[in-house]
Order: C-alpha cells, then structure tokens, then sequence
C-alpha cells in the first residue's frame, strides 16, 4: 500500500487572480504561522484585537491537556452578538446586506436584510425571550428551518447570555426530546412548519411530540409557512404576537470569556451523539481569525455556504464566522435538486455568489446528474470554492474545479470537526498550492501529530517529514471545545484518554513531503487486509474514479484468510444498470488503481448508501452490515432515510 494512487499528490497551483488583494502570501502564512506556535499569546492576543472587549484580555492561552482544563483569554469580557451585529452598526456599516435570504421556491421573493435590520431583529427577539422568563446561562432549543430567524434566535441567545443548543430541523421528535433533556433546556424556539423541496417539514408538530416526554415551560412559535399548527395555552406562544410592544432596546449582557455561548451535539456519525459545548471569547476569535482567512473575504462579496444551521459549519460558518467579519452571507431555505438538479448553480448567477462553501456529498450528487446543469448558468462570479465534511474524492475535486470554478478558483478543503468551532487543516487560498483530495496544511495555532496505536509519535512533528496515522493536536487553540454538557469525564474519556495529554481527533491521516494532511477515514473505518492498513477514503476514491460509479463506502468483513476482507457499496450514475460483469470490472478497476491487496472481496451495488442527517455516509451501520450483524446495529435516530437499511440488509443475505 506504499505506493498507492495520489500517495504523494500533485499540485493545482494557485490561480493567478487569487494571489491578487490576499490577505496571506505564502511568505505571510509562513511567518504567521511560525509565530502562532513560538508565541501564542502574542499571536492571539493580536487576532482578538480585531473584535470588541468590554474587558480585553491579559490572560491569553491558559490551558493544560493533563489534566483537561481549557481556557483562553480568561480575564476578558465580551459579547459575541456586540460583536456580530451592534459595532458594525456603530462603524456606519449599518446599511452593508448581512443576510439574503434565498427561499426554498425560486419565486417566493428573496428578502436582504441590512445589519442595521438584523441587529433590530435581534433586540425584539431578545425582549421577548426576556419577556418569557429566559435568564443568563439557560440553555434554550432552537428548531428552525434555515431562515433568517434561526440566526436571530442564535444570536438573540447570545445578546443576553442564554446558551443556545441547535437541533438540526430534520431531526425526530425522539432526538429533540433527548437533547432537550441531556441539556435540561426549559424553552424551545421553532417554526410552524419549515420547507424543503416544496414539502413542508411539521417543525411544531414534532416538537408536540418531543415535549411530551421532555416538557418545557414555553414554546416560542414563528410563523413562517402559516400553516395549522395546535397550540397549547399557557405554554405555546405565537413570536408575532408576544413580540408586539416588546422594547427597541436591549444592552448585550457582558460574558466572561469562558462563559459557554452554546451546546451543539454532533452529527451521530459514531455512536451517542454528545453534547459539545463552545465557550464565548475563544469560539468568537477562533470563527473570525479562521473566516477571514480561509475564505479570504474582500467587502462587497456575496458568500455562500450550504449548510444548515443545525451543523457546527453553521453555527461558524454561517452566522458567528461571516457576521462578525462583517460579510454578507447568504441563507438558502431549500435543497439542491429542487425545483431541478441545477438549484445551486442558479442561486450563484442569481446572487452573483463570490465564495461558495458545499459538502462533498452534495457535490457527488450533482456531479452525477451530468454537467449540463451547471453549464446552462453564469458562474463567472465565483472567485473562491470551499469543502467540507468528508475527504472529498480527487475525481469530485476536480469536477468542482473544472465545472464549476472554471479552473479559476482556488478550492479551500477544511478539515475540522464539531470540537475543534472552527477550520484546523486547509489551505490558504493565495498562500499555498492544493492538492486534489488533501486538506492541506495546518492552521494558525494548530499543531498536528500523526501517532501510531501505542501513541509513539511517527516522524517528528515538528520537521515534518510522510507518515501516516492516527491525528492528534498536541496544544490547544481558542476555538476548542471545553467539556461535553454536564459529562466532562467523557469528554476527557473520548478526546484525551486514547493519547495521553494528546486531543484525538478519532481520524486517521497521512503527511505527505511537502507536509500536506490527507485525511484517510476515521480511524474506526481503517481496514487491515493481511496485516495492510487501508483507508476507506483511498478504495473509495479509486471506485469513485470509475465513469460509472457515483458513489461508494468501502467497509472491513472477517476474512478467515486475510483477517479483514474489504467489502463495497456502489451506488451507479444515473441511468446505470449493475450486474455482474460491471462487477467484475469494478473489483479490476481497483485492483490496478491501487493494487492487488486492495481487490474487493464483495461488491454490494444499492440505490443509495445510509447517511447522516447532514449527508455523512454512516459506515459504522455498513460494517454491521457487512459483518452479517444485524441485531445490533446501534443508535440509527440520526440517519437520514432509515428505510434504505432494510434493502442492505436484504441485499447481504442474497450474497
Ligand atoms: P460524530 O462525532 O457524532 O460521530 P461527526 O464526526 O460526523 O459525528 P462532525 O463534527 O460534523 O461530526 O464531523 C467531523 C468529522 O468529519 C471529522 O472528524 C472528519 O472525519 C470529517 N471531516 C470534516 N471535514 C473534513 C475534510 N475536509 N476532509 C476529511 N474529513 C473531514
Ligand atoms: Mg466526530
């Protein structure tokens, strides 16, 4: 396996129009860099001069691994939602769009909202969560659907020190009611009904249903489609109609730097989701410092990212990251093949989008669809692409840089995770060549180390030099989560333990020479074939290659023989029929992309593969499957289409 396809990579160079006006040459990144690691507190206490302190720090990194104790800028004070929205207002910026709001139908008007407009939001939203009892440090349910109102719930949170915890609109009554009670939260804010692909999503109906085996004190409903909705006197209360007369004003509350701004619980790829819980001064540096770098982003520019509010890259990437740089983001209601498959390339031209930031699945899925859709659109705005989730496949890499960035756009692939608030590996778009499938280097602060399972460092971190492993940081950064809610043993347990004194990120990964990270899989994923250690990613991304392989998840199997056998799901382009002879051509096709040990022993074709709520392909059920373990296939509430597993499982006994 040594010397597998893109082992080492090649460069895409960095288009030229991108080192133009940067933020961060190369020179800048290097010494940027060398300097976030010799000194740290300088280093950021610079960056976090970029925001307004009611107390400016003196206290900057402030934090031990053994035992886990995290805190940045302790003595400082600040609000992030000041900081989002009011200092803006007060700089004169007040008229600059914050927010466009681009509605799941194409014809339901398009609403722009100034920064003087969502800051006036936000204070009526904020006098009426006041209004219905919510205090400093109680923690609030948020479930929206992605419109401007969910971002001012957040920050309406914020301004008065309430700690927000999101739940993702698409999740079940069942998981709403377990995070409401894992956080003990005595209020929930959601909608009617949301929209999605023209189907409406009964947002209040299922917070009935949770409810009644979490209760709460109040639900706070905002109208959005106008649909029938019951409501529970007493409980349940319209926002139109408890805002009215609320009052113009509301002073941001002044938090400690280490007071928590919210809980977020991950996606569910892994097992128990876990409530992970961001504090206000570091998070708000950490999303500033990174958005303002990686996405290089220049006044007057329409940013784009596709996520939902309800995922971290929301939380960072959409609302605190973007708003506190000042930049006007765009919020988009709706999916991406509705009303047709070119959806997103029509809200670029129509917006004239200039930094777009997708999911590799979502790039996967349009990509089978055929190129005509992206064609029939001007793109010719984008000057700035962005990845983020998964190891997105060189071929997909490419797809996205040649038909939709035109080969102009540098493409940022940012590694980072619900834990880390904020971007950890990717490059920098006038600052470093990519490479199709890395994410590429390390961020300002962040030190990576590859280790082996005993924890022995492989090469030395700090010269570098190929290795591949398990990744670990081995210092701390301001955007890193604190604790997991009410449960610091297992954060310390899950993050700390594995490695001593060591943050584990449970992902698997690869250095190259020039000192590139490929991310290879989780580190649960990684199959040993006759004692070779593979990543998903790698057999995945060679199937992926073939013209009429759409997607794949390649998972382990006890193989009497090899130990481990490798086992491929395959789902086809469009129009694509599977048989045996395809097969076939397949199991060749990887066996000379790769080589002969990476041959697959079964090759499963299905019609889809089971993913996440936010589109991450769950192999820890496909393993299960593969296993021919069905009885214990673990926490599924997070899974996005439950019924595809019964036509797995089927399709195992029929092998
Ligand atoms: P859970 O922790 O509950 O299992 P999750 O890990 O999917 O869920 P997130 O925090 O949203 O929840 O995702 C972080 C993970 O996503 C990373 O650990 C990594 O495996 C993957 N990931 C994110 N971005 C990238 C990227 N650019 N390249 C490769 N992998 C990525
Ligand atoms: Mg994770």
């Amino acid at each position: 396996m040594q010397e597998t396809i893109e082992r080492q990579g090649d460069f895409v160079p960095v288009p030229a129009s991108a080192k133009v006006g940067t933020s961060c040459t190369q020179e800048q990144y290097d010494a940027m860099y060398a300097r976030s690691l010799d000194d740290p507190d300088g280093f950021w206490a610079d960056q976090a001069a970029r925001l307004d302190w009611v107390t400016v720090p003196t206290k900057i990194a402030d934090w031990s691994f053994d035992p886990v104790d995290i805190k940045w800028f302790t003595d400082g004070q600040l609000n992030i939602c000041h900081n989002a929205l009011d200092r803006h207002v007060a700089a004169g910026r007040g008229d600059v769009t914050a927010l466009i709001f681009e509605p799941d139908s194409p014809d339901t008007p398009v609403r722009h909202i100034s920064y003087a407009d969502l800051l006036a939001d936000v204070i009526r939203m904020a006098n009426t969560l006041k209004k219905l009892g919510v205090k400093r440090g109680d923690r609030v349910t948020i479930y929206m659907p992605m419109i401007p109102e969910g971002a001012v719930a957040m920050l309406a949170c914020a301004r008065i020190g309430a700690v927000h915890s999101v739940v993702f609109g698409g999740f079940s009554p069942d998981a709403i009611a377990g995070r409401i009670e894992d956080c003990r939260s005595d209020w929930v804010i959601c909608a009617d009904e949301g929209l999605r692909g023209s189907k409406r999503v009964p947002l209040k109906g299922n917070v009935d249903e949770a409810v009644k085996k979490a209760p709460v004190k109040a639900v706070l409903v905002v109208r959005h489609t106008g649909g029938d909705v019951a409501m529970t006197e007493g409980r349940d209360h319209w926002y139109h109609e408890l805002s009215e007369g609320v009052g113009t004003e509301c002073p941001c509350e002044t938090m400690d730097a280490e007071d928590p701004l919210f809980i977020l619980y991950t996606s569910g790829s892994t097992g128990k989701p876990k409530g992970v819980v961001h504090t206000t001064g570091g998070y708000a540096v950490w999303t500033e410092t990174t958005f303002r770098y990686t996405f290089d982003y220049r006044p007057g520019e329409v940013y784009w990212c596709t996520a939902d509010i309800g995922w971290v890259t929301g939380h960072s990437y959409i609302v605190y990251g973007p708003l506190q740089a000042g930049a006007t983001a765009l919020m988009f209601e709706g999916v991406p093949n509705y009303p047709d498959h070119d959806r997103f390339w029509a809200v670029c031209d129509k917006h004239k989008v200039n930094i777009f930031y997708t999911a590799p699945t979502a790039i996967r899925a349009l990509m089978r669809e055929g190129d005509a859709h992206v064609m029939k659109h001007d793109l010719s705005s984008l000057r700035l692409l962005g990845t983020v989730g998964e190891p997105i496949n060189p071929e997909a890499w490419r797809w996205y840089h040649e038909k939709v960035g035109h080969g102009n756009c540098p493409i940022v692939d940012t590694w980072w995770q619900t834990e880390t608030g904020g971007h950890m590996i990717t490059t920098l778009p006038g600052a470093h060549a990519m490479k199709p499938g890395s994410a590429g280097r390390p961020f300002f602060g962040v030190c990576p180390q590859l280790v082996d399972n005993d924890g022995d460092v492989l090469a030395d971190e700090t010269i570098g030099g190929a290795t591949e492993g398990n990744l670990c940081i081995t210092h701390s950064w301001p955007g890193q989560a604190r604790t997991l809610y009410g449960d610091h043993d297992r954060f310390v347990q899950t993050y700390f333990a594995t490695y001593r004194a060591k943050y584990f990120t449970g992902d698997g990964c690869r250095r190259d020479d020039d000192g590139y990270y490929w991310i290879t899989g989780r580190v649960d994923d990684v199959i040993n074939v006759s004692g070779h250690r593979m990543g998903t990613a790698e057999v995945e991304s060679a199937l992926v290659l073939h013209e009429m392989v759409a997607e794949a998840a390649v998972v382990g199997f006890p193989h009497d023989i090899k130990g481990q056998g490798i086992y491929c799901y395959v789902t086809l382009n469009a129009g694509v029929a599977a048989d045996d002879d395809l097969a076939r051509e397949l199991r060749q096709w990887v066996r000379t992309e790769i080589g002969p040990i990476a041959t697959p022993d079964h090759l499963h074709f299905t019609p889809g593969l089971p993913k996440t709520r936010s589109g991450k392909i769950m192999r820890r059920i496909l393993r299960k499957i593969a296993e021919n373990d069905f009885g214990s296939l673990g926490d599924t509430s997070t899974l996005a289409d439950p019924s595809l597993v019964d036509g797995l499982i089927e399709g195992r006994l029929n092998k």
